[in-house]
């Protein structure tokens, strides 16, 4: 992860720490100058930036029913959040805002998704922008209606402007999801090893917090394997050596074999897995992201926004289409497999960008996935995937304050997770008063 996306430290931390590092640099220049002044000034803004700090007022949610991220549900109690974070679960906590209606989960985590895609200005599917401004912008409201969506976390696999959206969000200004992104995904297949090598450090130093692959062509060509294991073992490798986690797009068996067997951290897609395989990550402790019940029924809603643009073909269309009752099976078999760790990745494209909760609704409904197991897939154990289960994840004492509501019970209708009611993101409410829910 890079410096940019640290979850941790609000800023008012950070400003407690500089005025702590500043007065030395300041006490060199004091020779050449009368600093008496400045310095008692500067004095007073630490104290008051330092007391802002340490008198942050702590803001409690009165709560009804608390799924924990874990797997554990409470009811009637309250979160106490301060400077960002979580700082205790305590019935006896006073007033707050009232969210005892509703039931209180762990922010969500879509842990695939491509902040940037957009429709242009014509609502067709436009793959490169004018200018980085109006990539950013584009990127930046699909920020925003993620996060509003109830999703405080996404990994984006990628696009170059990912970084700087996720440095802009990271300041603090504009609301979005925690993103992390893998900048510039690798998909030339002409790379030798050691070129492979020099592309993910070169990424890597760009400050991309992961690495995508690509191992296999899109399932509009086919999803015929396109890097060897030696190829895929130089990507994942050399990842791991930058302490990054690899995520592989992959179709075939016989390559996501490779993919485990090379240690890459994640298998993204899988439709033609076949059982054993699936029991090989399960073994492995791969995880994998079967991207099932958005990316595709979004392409074929919105036909006539991608069709004539590059791989979006007839046939493309026609594939897909062919497509979809394979990956069900697909991922009713994964179901299946004890100790798989499957987690929540959609895939969200241009039209996809805030309905990110529909491939979780499709693998309940029509995976016959257990409402449990969905949620935890969408919380602790997507955090777990991206190296940042003692930060997100879950609801619990020390934990990032990434908190949302939702009207109805997930655990009966997973539905209810369409009816996002209240944000919470690092200690900050971005939704919630404006919608019927206001501290009593
Ligand atoms: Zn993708």
């Amino acid at each position: 992860m890079s410096e940019d996306q640290s979850v941790g430290g609000s800023e008012d931390q950070r400003k407690a720490a500089r005025c702590i590092l500043k007065p030395t640099r300041e006490s060199k220049m004091e020779i050449r100058s009368n600093l008496k002044n400045m310095k008692f000034v500067y004095a007073v803004l630490c104290l008051f930036s330092s007391a802002a700090f340490a008198q942050e007022q702590p803001i409690t949610l009165r709560v009804g029913t608390l799924l924990d991220g874990k797997g554990g549900v409470q009811h009637n109690t309250a979160i106490v959040v301060q400077n960002g974070k979580i700082r205790e679960i305590d019935p006896a906590a006073g007033s707050g805002y009232d969210l005892r209606n509703v039931t209180v989960l762990p922010g969500l985590i879509d842990t695939h998704v491509h902040i940037a895609w957009h429709f242009g200005p014509d609502g067709r599917y436009q793959p490169r922008d004018d200018s980085q401004v109006t990539a950013l912008g584009y990127a930046l409201e699909n920020a925003y209606v993620t996060l509003m969506a109830g999703f405080t976390t996404v990994q984006s696999v990628g696009s170059p402007i990912d970084g700087d959206a996720r440095n802009a969000i990271n300041r603090g200004v504009l609301p979005g999801p925690r993103i992390l992104t893998a900048l510039r995904p690798l998909n030339d297949a002409r790379l030798t090893p050691e070129q492979i090598h020099e592309y993910v450090r070169k990424v890597a130093a760009d400050g991309a917090d992961l690495i995508k692959v690509f191992a296999s062509k899109s399932m509009r060509d086919g999803g015929g394997r396109t890097l060897s294991k030696e190829q895929i073992v130089a990507a994942c490798g050399e990842a791991t050596a930058r302490g990054l986690r690899s995520l592989v797009h992959v179709y075939d068996a016989e390559t996501i074999r490779d993919v485990s067997e090379a240690g890459c951290t994640t298998v993204e897609h899988g439709t033609l897995i076949n059982d054993e395989v699936l029991r090989l990550l399960a073994e492995r402790g791969t995880y994998f992201d079967p991207t099932v019940g958005l990316v595709t029924e979004n392409y074929l809603a919105n036909r006539a926004r991608y069709l004539g643009i590059g791989n979006y073909t007839e046939e493309g269309f026609a594939s897909m289409q062919k497509n979809l009752p394979v990956g069900l099976d697909m991922f009713k078999r994964a179901l299946a497999i004890k100790n798989l760790k499957i987690v929540y990745g959609t895939d969200a494209v241009a039209g996809a960008h805030g309905r990110n909760i529909e491939g979780l609704v499709y693998r309940v409904e029509q995976g016959r996935e257990d409402t449990r197991s969905a949620i935890l897939s969408a919380t602790s154990l997507a955090a777990e995937s991206l190296n940042l289960g003692d930060k997100i994840g879950a609801i619990a004492p020390g934990m990032e304050a990434d908190i949302i509501a939702v009207d109805g019970d997930p655990l009966k209708d997973i539905t209810a997770l369409r009816r996002v009611v209240f944000v919470m993101k690092g200690g900050r409410i971005y939704k919630g008063s404006a919608n019927g829910v206001k501290p009593r």
